[in-house]
């Protein structure tokens, strides 16, 4: 048996660290993100990363996503951890909790790509933000699911969605029904060569290797069992699996800001001014060291909030921990970067990593707008920390 095959066997979180750290030795630093996402699937890492039997779809044990993240987080390169990120803890679960059906029929295709994706021979992009509304007014969109007898039209756009010019499979929201309220959209499986389907490259040089783009919809016509889930059941989903990406956006946010302060501190400790070390500056170790208590304070919310966060049963959760991720990544990341100087400025360096790990405080929710949700649930939040 291979050391991959028996550690594949192993469901303690060091056989799943062991699995994760195996699949990815093989895949060069700056490989295309589909091969990261390959040697994942092929290695049972995503097949093996979440819990089964949840009437709402697949929920990521939160200890295995945090594993999965640091690893694929320690190749430094932030575009294919976003990759991976999104598809991991916001597609998969939101395509499995629709792929069910008859149990003698032939899977669906619905089945079909949540099996491709899982193992690791398809990629799945989510498009949610669209282009007739604001990211922050995600109930304003405009992109249309209709329902002809037995086919859907899908007719409108999308913009800044991962995984865009890679995917095989497209997550499309639309709305079935004009208004904002949450029964009128649901989501739609298109395949990326389908018809009418047009992917442009989204207009930046960061996080290259997240083939970010924009995504048209000229009237698309597909079978009615590309419906994913109930018609009309497209926000609860949506709703039921965000937090799941928030949790996973903070825990790769305590990867990125801990391998930054590990670099910057060994930068200080190399670095002389005089003949001491940088790092022996009382004002260095002192900025150096709140940035360290707020990435352990991160830290320590992922661990409280986890559970609660995959359930998917409180708002509460994931916009606590986005909100953390808003208030500490780039105060740590701005620190790091000034701490290295010039050298900041590299290529890879920590003035890059700071602008493309702006990303944790826009996608899936821009920081003010999960701030105004905590002020939200401020009464119920104030009642938790008493008891
Ligand atoms: C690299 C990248 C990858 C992405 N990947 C995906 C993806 O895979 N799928 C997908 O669907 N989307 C994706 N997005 C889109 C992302 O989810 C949206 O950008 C985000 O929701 C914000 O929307 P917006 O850009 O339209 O900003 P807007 O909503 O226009 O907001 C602009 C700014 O206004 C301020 N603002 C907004 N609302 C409020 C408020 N309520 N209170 C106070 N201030 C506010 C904030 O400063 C905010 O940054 C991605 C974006 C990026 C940059």
């Amino acid at each position: 048996m291979s050391d991959l095959a028996s550690a594949s066997r192993d469901t303690t979180p060091a056989g799943y660290r062991k699995l994760v750290a195996q699949a990815l030795a093989g895949v060069p630093v700056g490989a295309p993100a589909t091969d990261v996402w390959r040697a994942l699937g092929a290695a049972g890492a995503l097949s093996t990363l979440y819990r089964r039997g949840n009437a709402l779809g697949p929920v990521a044990d939160p200890a295995r996503l945090g594993a999965l993240l640091r690893a694929v987080d320690a190749r430094a390169d932030n575009g294919a951890t976003l990759s991976v990120l999104v598809q991991a803890a916001s597609a998969l679960p939101v395509l499995g909790s629709g792929r069910s059906g008859p149990a003698s029929a032939a899977p669906s295709p619905v089945a079909a790509a949540w099996g491709h994706a899982l193992a690791g021979t398809a990629q799945v992009a989510l498009a949610a933000t669209d282009e007739a509304a604001a990211g922050s007014d995600l109930s304003g969109l405009g992109t249309q699911v209709r329902i002809e007898g037995d086919q859907l039209v899908v007719h409108g756009g999308k913009r800044w969605v991962t995984n865009a010019g890679t995917a095989e499979y497209l997550l499309v929201l639309g709305r079935h029904h004009p208004g904002r309220h949450f029964t009128n959209f649901s989501w739609v499986l298109v395949p990326a060569r389908t018809a009418g389907v047009s992917v442009s490259p989204a207009p930046t040089g960061l996080l290259a290797n997240s083939a970010t783009g924009h995504i048209g919809f000229d009237s698309v016509r597909l079978p009615a069992d590309h419906l994913v889930g109930r018609n009309g059941r497209g926000m609860a989903v949506f709703a039921r699996h965000m937090s799941t990406e928030r949790l996973a956006g903070a825990q790769w946010a305590v990867a990125l800001t801990g391998r930054v302060l590990a670099d910057t501190r060994e930068r200080l400790l190399r670095r002389t001014v005089d003949g001491e070390p940088l790092w022996h500056n009382a004002v260095v170790r002192q900025g150096f060291a709140e940035c360290l208590v707020r990435v352990a304070q991160l830290r320590a919310l992922c661990d409280s909030l986890a559970e609660t966060a995959v359930k998917g049963q409180s708002l509460s959760a994931g916009t606590l921990l986005k909100s953390a991720v808003g208030l500490t990544v780039d105060t740590v990341l701005a620190r790091c970067a000034q701490l290295q100087g010039a050298d900041g400025f590299a290529a890879g360096g920590a003035q890059g990593v700071r602008a493309e790990a702006g990303v944790l405080g826009i996608g899936g929710g821009v920081t003010e707008l999960m701030l105004a949700g905590v002020a939200d649930m401020s009464e119920q939040l104030l009642a938790e920390l008493r008891t």
